[in-house]
């Protein structure tokens, strides 16, 4: 299996959000990608120019940031064009790896808007720049080039072209410990799971994840048995919940379970809506402290509070 870094480059509309197409926000100008071999090396690379269809001028903050502009577009090829050839060069045993969620989200956005989305379902890949804040938790999720230079790696080249930060960012990956890097993926969810038997459920060493299938309403997602049950995300065993599913927020409920064996944990259910207009549930539970069990408690009272506030004012 051959890992595929790659880097994306985008434009917006330059003459402000009120003009954008909806379907596309965000026009993809340039794709650079490095391919891995098992081993790390690396065996090959891609890059290409999009001449854009949507908008053909750059937008001022993109301008500002990118090495080049409308005159090196004007000489390149058409997204569906390139977006192919790309998809070819990847090859059919790969995972890729990318700086952030964002990259994925656009290529596929891209590729909804010229209908050739190949990626039906939720797919593994690897968000390095989470896997970087791993290891430099001081840091978090940083930029790219402060990632390169925290890691004493060389900066010769030029930083927001794709080609150059897709280089960069396989040079992050190379450099990194690979201990865990069999339990370090991360699901892509720009479509939810089809159907209850295509649900996620990923486990890994410091977390559990589900990701859920669309339903119609909101209301549905808190009424699945499947999705409410708290389960130890260790030994799967079904756990008691110390605190009961409650609206954290407007998109999110927050619980937490007790495992005799594996402690407090604390679940969390976020509410998205996917770009079929489903609504699904990305499910995840994490081990925590004592201090943060009594945080959460601490907050549902408060919002317990406010709502019986609320009732007297009406
Ligand atoms: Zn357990």
């Amino acid at each position: 299996m051959n890992y595929i870094i790659f880097d994306l480059e985008w434009n917006q509309c330059p003459r402000g959000p009120e003009y954008e197409n909806p379907r596309i926000p965000f026009e993809i100008i340039e794709i650079g990608a490095v391919k891995l071999n098992e081993s790390f090396e690396i065996v090959d690379e891609y890059s290409s120019i999009v001449k854009p269809r949507i908008y053909k001028f750059l937008h001022n903050h993109v301008r500002q940031m990118l090495n080049y502009d409308e005159t090196l577009l004007r000489t390149g090829r058409p997204f569906d064009m390139v977006c192919r050839e790309f998809m070819k060069w990847c090859g059919n045993d790969y995972i890729f790896g990318t700086w952030g969620t964002g990259d994925l989200i656009q290529l596929q956005k891209n590729m909804d808007y010229y209908y050739m989305n190949k990626f039906a379902e939720p797919f593994k890949y690897y968000n390095i720049q989470s896997i970087f804040a791993e290891n430099y938790e001081d840091l978090g999720a940083c930029k790219l080039e402060k990632a390169v230079v925290a890691m004493n790696l060389p900066t010769e080249e030029e930083f927001h072209t794709a080609i150059n930060d897709a280089r960069y960012t396989a040079l992050v990956f190379q450099n990194l410990s690979k201990k865990h890097l069999h339990d370090q993926y991360t699901y892509d969810y720009y479509h939810e799971p089809k159907d209850k038997a295509s649900e996620v459920f990923a486990f890994h060493r410091s977390y559990s994840e589900h990701i859920t299938r669309g339903f119609d309403q909101r209301t549905d997602i808190m009424e699945d048995k499947e999705i409410t049950t708290f389960r130890c995300y260790k030994c799967k065993r079904k756990i008691a919940k110390k605190i009961k599913w409650f609206a954290y927020n407007q998109n999110s409920f927050v619980s937490v379970g007790h495992c005799w064996y594996h402690g407090n944990q604390k679940g969390i259910i976020k509410i998205k809506t996917s770009n079929s207009g489903k609504i699904f549930a990305i499910k995840k539970i994490k081990p925590i402290t004592k201090k943060e069990v009594e945080d959460i408690r601490n907050r549902q009272n408060e919002l317990r509070e406010k709502r019986i506030e609320k009732r007297k004012k009406h």
